[in-house]
């Protein structure tokens, strides 16, 4: 059997070593040093966000996001249902009460027109969300201008999980930049990869600076150790830093690469009545991070489960769509207002091997199993 093919596995450029071996000559093998500065500043040339800040993890950007925010036990919180837990999770550890919002079925990111009435209705009852938390699913920008502009006039600040969207673009903008704060994932599975890492970013230079000062401990800046709050220890390291600068300087090319396999695995899958993907919404580039297919089982002789199976017994890995969070045990009795169509995109959903070093003949041979499984009765 061929090795296993994963679903979004790194992709070095191979610039990356010698950027870490580089990094080891400094010393700076810390969370301090000039690979952190000179991936700070890649991403921010990159994105347009004028500040940013380097983290250990995008879900350690969106608790710093959450604590700048002043998000408090008993505060509400409201986030996209159709999300992975991290985007929600920070704000709940802070003793926050997640309410849940059904996603736009033509974008699968959280619906303007749900959050509209709600948060009209939350005005009403004078009890309006401390921030909303839309996400940018597999790639794809949430209405990120419609979303600030209902929060705006209410006073609600928007967090951005734009975790998965690094190389999206929405209007004339990066995903994420309009927010107040936007948060960014570099884990090992993301569309690039700093080994582990995230990154805080807003056009707020207070905001950013307040962030970094809660990362590195909420040391104030004297000489021995002084403390008017509590912080975090959580920096990214130059090393990983170093890894960082060698992908944001392929970010484009890896973009690139996901959008041809998105479009080889369409045309390969068109012949099939009852499957379809994940559409782009018209107001932006979905960096398509992963390829989601949908199967209908009332059209097609198969379901997602079924094509996850017969590609797990070729050593493929294929995974369902996120799994709501109001679907989820440890959220069970949350407030959601909708859910039934992110609840119909994790059952017929399919996320397929999309990693961007993957080959076309890669692509084909995923293709030929999806289409075998789906015309086979
Ligand atoms: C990956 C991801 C995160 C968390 O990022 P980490 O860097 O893994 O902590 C947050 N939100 C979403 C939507 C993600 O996909």
């Amino acid at each position: 059997m061929s090795a296993r093919l994963f679903l979004s596995p790194p992709h070095m450029s191979g610039e990356e070593q010698r950027l870490v071996a580089e990094a080891f000559a400094s010393n700076y093998v810390a969370p301090a040093g000039e690979m952190l500065l000179a991936f700070e500043a890649a991403f921010s040339a990159y994105t347009g966000i004028s500040h940013c800040v380097a983290l250990a993890s995008g879900t350690a950007a969106t608790h710093l996001a959450v604590k700048l925010l002043g998000i408090e036990p008993g505060d509400e919180v409201w986030a996209a249902t159709l999300t992975f837990i991290a985007s929600i999770g920070p704000a709940v550890h802070e003793g926050a009460v997640p309410v849940f919002l059904d996603c736009d079925p033509e974008t699968w990111t959280l619906d303007p027109l749900l959050l509209e009435e709600a948060l009209a209705k939350a005005a009403r009852v004078g009890r309006l969300p401390k921030a909303v938390i839309p996400t940018d699913i597999y790639g794809q920008s949430c209405d990120l201008d419609r979303i600030v502009a209902l929060c705006d006039v209410h006073g609600v600040p928007v967090i951005a999980d734009s975790a998965e969207a690094m190389g999206t673009r929405y209007r004339s903008r990066h995903a994420g930049d309009g927010a107040r704060v936007a948060i960014y994932s570099f884990n090992g599975n993301k569309i690039i990869t700093a080994s582990n890492g995230g990154m805080l970013a807003s056009h707020d230079r207070a905001l950013v600076d307040r962030a970094r000062y809660l990362a590195t401990q909420a040391r104030e800046s004297v000489s021995h150790y002084e403390h008017r709050a509590v912080g975090f220890n959580y920096r990214l390291s130059n090393i990983c830093a170093a890894i960082g600068v060698g992908q944001m300087r392929v970010l484009e090319a890896r973009v690139e690469r996901r959008c041809a396999i998105f479009a080889r695995y369409q045309h390969n899958l068109s012949p099939l009545a009852g499957v379809s993907f994940m559409p782009e919404a018209p107001y932006g580039r979905s960096s398509r991070w992963l390829t989601v297919m949908l199967v209908d089982p009332a059209i097609a002789p198969a379901t997602a489960e079924s094509v996850r199976l017969a590609l797990e017994r070729a050593n493929i890995e294929s995974r369902p769509v996120w799994k709501p969070m109001h679907m989820q045990p440890v959220f069970a009795g949350a407030r959601v207002i909708g859910g039934a169509t992110a609840e119909e995109f994790f059952e017929r959903g399919l996320c397929l091997p999309s990693g961007s070093a993957m080959s076309d003949g890669d692509v084909d041979r995923v293709s030929e199993i999806v289409l075998a499984s789906c015309r086979a009765r």
